[in-house]
């Protein structure tokens, strides 16, 4: 009973990384969990019937493999305050030169233009698209908005990276079947997660954050964290979960390897 109140918990927090009031994390919750659900499952029954190759458009949310690979996921993504890059998590990350993924919002981008520059730089790194503005609920904006919120972040990450997004995120994983479709349509894959670490929760310890992500993680697993100074101990956390997925023989890879 604890240990369900505990999960339920955790995949509360675990979607709200970029969001700072807690009354509105719960209401967009049960969206998010909707839909997170209804992805898996369709992304699961489509992976069944297709070769790895014909990917089927719709939010991704497992890499089509059986093979024991991960993509490590971190949202860069600022709201009211300014957000950096989690240093701890970085310094990792590079010194052991892991694949990774970063989903970067346009503030974001703007303020750490420079470490991006440099990151930008390493081939084990991945910058995607994170939406200009980080609309919470991108599933209330219009064709023409969301247009705006994928090709204004592609222009201004390309502008500092040189190199053109093709992987998308919604802010906080909500969506509609139009936006996804606007997204799509201008070339993108959107790109969530099976497996959410539920770093934002300030009350989830780095012992509770590991037992959680190396018992849900498979292969083909999506991990989503937070780089932006929200994954409260995504790095205390971190290496002991690479370790252990390395241990039982997993390894890491950019989203492009796989999708
Ligand atoms: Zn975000």
């Amino acid at each position: 009973m604890i240990y369900k109140l505990i999960i339920i918990i955790i995949l509360i927090f675990s979607i709200s990384g970029c969001k700072e009031t807690p009354r509105k994390e719960n209401i967009t919750l049960k969206k998010d969990t909707a839909n997170q659900t209804s992805d898996r499952i369709s992304a699961k029954d489509s992976l069944r019937n297709v070769k790895q190759t014909e990917i089927p458009n719709g939010v991704i949310t497992r890499l089509p493999t059986d093979e024991k690979v991960v993509a490590l996921t971190f949202d860069a993504c600022e709201t009211r305050t300014p957000a950096y890059f989690d240093e701890g998590i970085l310094s990792f990350l590079l010194k052991e030169k892991i694949p990774f993924t970063v989903f970067v919002s346009g503030k974001f981008a703007t303020r750490n233009k420079d470490r991006l520059i440099e990151l930008s730089k390493l081939e084990f790194v991945e910058i995607e698209n994170h939406s200009l503005n980080h609309y919470q609920n991108m599933e209330r904006l219009s064709k023409g908005q969301t247009e705006k919120e994928v090709t204004e972040n592609e222009k201004l990450i390309f502008d500092i990276t040189k190199s053109k997004t093709k992987f998308f995120r919604f802010p906080g994983g909500n969506y509609n079947q139009a936006g996804l479709e606007s997204v799509e349509s201008l070339g993108y894959k959107v790109v969530h997660w099976d497996v959410a670490s539920g770093d934002p929760d300030k009350r989830v310890s780095a012992g509770r954050l590991i037992k959680w992500v190396l018992y849900n993680v498979k292969p083909g697993s999506i991990i989503i964290f937070h780089i932006n100074g929200r994954g409260y101990k995504t790095a205390d956390a971190l290496s002991v979960i690479v370790d252990s997925l390395r241990n039982q023989g997993f390894r890491f890879v950019k989203l492009d390897e796989e999708i």
